[in-house]
């Protein structure tokens, strides 16, 4: 077997942690990264002790915002650095890998908190059909490193 990079490492753990939200429509899973370890992990949902859309809502689904996401969720990459701030740790010069390019709003909390560098496996843009990721063009506009996963996972299908 090859030796695995830390980028196929933490990918693939954020692909699993998309597998543990309650969320119906959306799967999102985020690790955030310093000197190669991990600082937090995040997956989309509502705030802990609040809602579970899939056991409330297993038919309607989640109620919608205006983008038809999760009105209730906070994201997955939110969830990753409000976990370490609230633990005091540091995210400043973190990496973010994510298995969604990350939305705007996401975006601005990320360039806010000092994180460096972004890896997202899916483009929400390319989904969608829409010409770029405002999310991504905002991080990339203001200096921090965005790349998309270049390798491939195995369970990494019906994640969007
Ligand atoms: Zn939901
Ligand atoms: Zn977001």
């Amino acid at each position: 077997m090859s030796r695995p990079a830390f980028d196929d490492i933490y990918m693939e753990l954020a692909v699993n942690l998309a597998r543990r939200s309650h969320c119906i429509k959306r799967h999102v899973g985020a690790v955030l990264t310093k000197d190669t370890r991990i600082i937090s992990i995040g997956y989309n949902g509502p705030p802990p002790g609040t809602h579970n859309c899939d056991e409330e809502w297993p038919e309607a689904g989640c109620p919608r915002d205006s983008k038809g996401g999760c009105s209730l969720a906070i994201h997955a990459e939110q969830n990753a650095i409000l976990y370490a701030v609230k633990n005091k740790t540091s995210v400043e010069g973190a990496t973010l890998y994510t298995t969604l390019s990350p939305c705007l709003a996401c975006a601005r909390i990320i360039f806010s908190m000092g994180i460096r560098r972004v890896i997202y496996y899916k483009s929400y843009a390319e989904h969608k059909g829409i010409a770029s990721d405002e999310g991504v063009d905002f991080l990339v506009k203001f200096g921090v490193a965005v790349e998309k996963y270049a390798g491939q996972l195995a369970n990494a299908t019906q994640m969007i």
